[in-house]
């Protein structure tokens, strides 16, 4: 019989959008509906309300793990403590190319050209709509992503493990494993559509290409090794699940 875990739609997804922005914001109404907006597209979001606050936290990630560093920084000019500007101005001084957008009342001419001389990459003007915010952001992330493409980035995430495409890499429970790289590819696809079923057909012509001309028991092979690898117990996986008569689907 085939039983399917329809999931919860809970106000915060599980699968983030990859990124990590930090919002950093004096203003509680602002900073919240920016919070919200971002939130809703899958952006794990970080809050700062003060300039020095903002500055410890780029400046001292929790560790050396890259998964602390920010994708984006949403930066608003006047800021207590520490001004806005001076934050961009600080953070290109030590080679920090951390993607800013910068929020600011004033809508002249001459701070626009200031925010991006000292190192902003895009200017919003307030009021804007969230709408507008999230377009830039995404521009923003998507310019980054093509730009540097020697920069960490997470491309996927999914409770204890981080998938990073661009290195090949994948971190589980905080150690990074060695996938062989159709194992790999496999956990690709499979975190890219979370909870999509896939029959084992389809495994093989998106991973071995379809003119792989083994059966598909070697899919199962591969999702036990792949189990082995990532789940806590193999037999009572928590990741690759089987969906009995279809094939798998992961979390
Ligand atoms: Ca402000």
């Amino acid at each position: 019989m085939l039983s399917l875990d329809v999931p919860q739609s809970s106000s915060k997804p599980e699968f983030v959008n990859t990124s990590r922005i930090l919002v950093v914001e004096d203003e509680d109404v602002i900073r919240d509906m920016i919070v919200l907006a971002l939130e809703e597209e899958g952006y794990e979001v970080i809050t700062a309300s003060d300039g020095r606050t903002a500055l410890n936290l780029l400046q001292n990630p929790a560790s050396g793990d890259s998964e602390e560093s920010f994708d984006l920084v949403i930066l608003d000019l006047m800021l207590p403590q520490v001004h806005g500007l001076d934050i961009c101005r600080l953070l290109r001084y030590q080679g920090n190319i951390v993607p800013i957008l910068m929020l600011s009342a004033k809508a002249s001419e001459t701070d626009r050209v200031l925010g991006l001389e000292v190192g902003a990459d895009d200017y919003l003007t307030k009021p804007f709509s969230m709408r507008e915010l999230v377009a830039r952001c995404r521009a923003l992330l998507r310019r980054q992503s093509f730009g540097n493409l020697s920069q960490t980035s997470i491309i996927r995430k999914f409770r204890d493990i981080s998938l990073y495409t661009q290195e090949c890499r994948v971190i589980v429970r905080g150690e990074e494993i060695n996938l062989s790289p159709k194992e790999f590819r496999l956990l690709e696809l499979f975190m890219s559509y979370p909870r999509r079923v896939w029959s084992r057909e389809q495994l093989i012509e998106q991973v071995w290409g379809p003119d792989f001309l083994g059966d598909t028991k070697t899919v199962d092979v591969h999702i036990r090794w792949l189990r082995e690898k990532l789940e806590l117990d193999p037999s009572q996986p928590e990741y690759l699940i089987t969906v009995r008569g279809f094939g798998y689907r992961f979390g």
